[in-house]
């Protein structure tokens, strides 16, 4: 956080509206598996998930800075702005690629809430963190793109009305870089579910509304294609620094609510006669995780100011992707331990915020291929993959 925060009556005003979905609202969902629709409903009706629209869209035109803060409160009101987060970043693709018609068309409905564009589809099952060997095929057969495949972890596929798809429109064998013939497609899901599309939900550790998707033939038209066809890798790694500020963010606000709920625990569990937080064994670990917090959270800002100012940002992301994950991970651990037996009690919220934090250590990216991108991009060593 800033030395004098800048954002502190947006904190404020998030704080506020998370208050109407404590502890108990959450666990619920978790318990039962269930998406958090009253709270994306709240949340849109306030405008913030429409914080990085541009006004002339109906949204607010606030900076990658301001949309991480609104996503760091949810976190660390105990919240999981996993539920919805992508709608901020799928939504980039479409304002700096989609056509004049398109982004008339949708934004201002995305922007309302009337339509959700939640669901983000690149991951296959066969080929993982490979993304550029991606083996859905789109076809062109006049006005419409034959869809063939099948996509594995698309999450809120189930909630959202419009998923951004990463295809293949060129075979990899007759491109000359194999990062060329990918396309984005914006598939209308409603439409499609039945007709060539199947959702199948995956039970996962977390409540995360996750699924498989399989294409069988769908036909999507050609007006859905964002951008130029053959492009679409360029546009999804445009996309992608915003993401991981984004939920560097969100970690961060996790790491200060397992911070804030360990310190609290510390101070007021007594065993032989004392507050455990009296013992270093107990409060050291604490304290470091807190320290660790608060050093990711300034990559995090960092990374956001460069982004707000149009500058290349791609190390300072992926660096407080990884330092945030990190410090949520080892403030979700410290919790676990100081809170003895009780961490493992749903009633405390600390085994579901642990599992949930736990994500962010594989996705969206794993910490091996950060480690990967800044050994090559960053230090100029050999590819390693
Ligand atoms: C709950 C959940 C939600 C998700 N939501 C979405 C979504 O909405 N849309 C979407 O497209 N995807 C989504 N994903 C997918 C996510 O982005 C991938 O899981 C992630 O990128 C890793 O890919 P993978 O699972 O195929 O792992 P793999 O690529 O199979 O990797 C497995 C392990 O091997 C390591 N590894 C692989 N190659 C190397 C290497 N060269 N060097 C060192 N280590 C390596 C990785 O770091 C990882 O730890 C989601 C995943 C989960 C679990």
């Amino acid at each position: 956080m800033p030395a004098v925060d800048l954002y502190h009556d947006l904190r404020t005003a998030v704080r506020d509206l998370c208050k109407a979905f404590p502890d108990g609202y959450w666990r619920e969902l978790d318990g039962a598996r269930a998406y958090p629709d009253a709270f994306v409903k709240a949340l849109t009706d306030a405008g913030y998930l429409a914080a990085l629209i541009p006004e002339e869209y109906g949204g607010s035109g606030l900076g990658v800075t301001e949309a991480s803060v609104i996503l760091e409160e949810i976190n660390r009101s105990g919240g999981n702005a996993g539920a919805c987060h992508a709608q901020m970043y799928t939504m980039g693709t479409l304002l700096r690629h989609g056509s004049d018609a398109q982004k008339r068309a949708l934004l201002p409905k995305v922007a309302s809430g009337e339509l959700r564009l939640q669901a983000f589809g690149v991951t296959e099952p066969t080929t993982g963190s490979d993304t550029t060997q991606l083996k859905t095929m789109a076809v062109r057969k006049g006005d419409r793109y034959v869809v063939r495949g099948q996509k594995v972890w698309i999450s809120r596929a189930e909630h959202s009305d419009l998923l951004l798809l990463l295809v293949r429109t060129t075979p990899i064998d007759q491109v000359k870089k194999r990062t060329e013939g990918l396309s984005i497609l914006l598939v209308d899901l409603r439409a499609s579910v039945g007709h060539g599309l199947t959702i199948r939900p995956i039970r996962t550790m977390m409540n995360h509304a996750t699924t498989e998707l399989f294409f069988d033939d769908l036909e999507v038209p050609v007006s859905a294609l964002v951008g130029e066809e053959g492009q679409g890798f360029t546009y999804l790694i445009d996309g992608l620094n915003a993401e991981r500020i984004l939920i560097a963010a969100e970690c961060v606000g996790d790491g200060r609510w397992f911070v804030e709920r360990a310190t609290r625990y510390a101070k007021a569990r007594i065993v032989f006669n004392r507050p455990i937080g009296q013992n270093q064994g107990v409060q050291f670990p604490i304290a470091r995780a807190h320290v660790n917090v608060e050093a990711a959270d300034l990559m995090r800002f960092r990374a956001a100011e460069l982004f707000d100012r149009g500058e290349p940002c791609g190390r300072e992301a992926n660096m407080a992707k990884l330092l945030a994950a990190d410090a949520s991970w080892e403030a979700a651990n410290v919790a676990v331990q100081t809170h003895g037996g009780f961490g493992f009690a749903e009633e405390y919220d600390v085994e579901r915020k642990f599992r949930e934090t736990r994500l962010y250590q594989v996705a969206p990216i794993s910490t091996n291929l950060i480690l990967a991108y800044v050994a090559e991009h960053v230090l100029g060593l050999p590819r390693s993959y």
